[in-house]
């Protein structure tokens, strides 16, 4: 993977494990030469991800709509930074542009983000990727309520693996790397 799109909180959360882990994941990917690409935020964790990204000389390509620049939350310190007219226009381009995606702990954002791209990934429109970073167990509920859709019958078990979910970055990684491309099942269940 050459770029890697992240979703995460445009606040801090309210431990140090989430502020760490933001660190942690910005230095790695520049580190290791992988362009990250987000929305743009100097806020949150998403601005920690991006200083330390560019501390460590990574390449940071932001993509943020043009009504969220003028609230003067933009970064302006980015390596690359395209300006969208609209939010669908922005996860369009930022999906394009991206290898594959990690979701760190969020809010409204962070989620609609991530089962968005899960969705089209479900629906075959890409087949890139997607990683859930749980950070200290913030998605322990969520994983859990994923399972119910399988247990209820909303989710098929096969499409469970579309989510790569991992606590560990370098595993995460490493799994994101070699996981296989491969037709999605069908989405419905009938
Ligand atoms: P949330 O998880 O609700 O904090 O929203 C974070 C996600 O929504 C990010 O991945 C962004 O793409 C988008 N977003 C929300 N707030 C902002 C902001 N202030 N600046 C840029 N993007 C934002």
């Amino acid at each position: 993977m050459n770029s890697i799109c992240i979703f995460c909180g445009s606040s801090k959360g309210n431990k140090a494990a989430y502020i760490e882990a933001a660190v942690h994941l910005g230095k790695t990917l520049a580190k290791r030469n992988i362009k990250i690409v987000y929305g743009a935020g100097n806020v949150g964790l998403m601005g920690e991800i991006a200083d330390a990204a560019l501390a460590e000389n990574g390449y940071v390509i932001g993509v943020i709509p043009e009504f969220l620049k003028g609230w003067e939350v933009c970064h302006d310190g980015l390596s690359e930074l395209t300006v969208t007219e609209t939010m669908h226009q922005r996860k369009q381009l930022m999906s394009e542009i991206s290898d594959g995606f990690i979701a760190l702990p969020g809010g409204f954002g962070t989620l609609d983000e991530l089962f968005e791209i899960l969705t089209w990934k479900q629906l075959q429109l890409h087949q890139k990727p997607i990683g859930l970073l749980n950070v200290n167990g913030y998605y322990d509920h969520a994983i859990a309520h994923i399972k119910q859709m399988v247990a209820e019958g909303f989710l098929k078990e096969a499409n469970l693996d579309l989510l790569i979910i991992e606590n560990d970055l370098e595993a995460l990684l490493e799994k994101m790397n070699s996981f296989p491309v491969r037709e999605t099942e069908g989405k419905w269940i009938t």
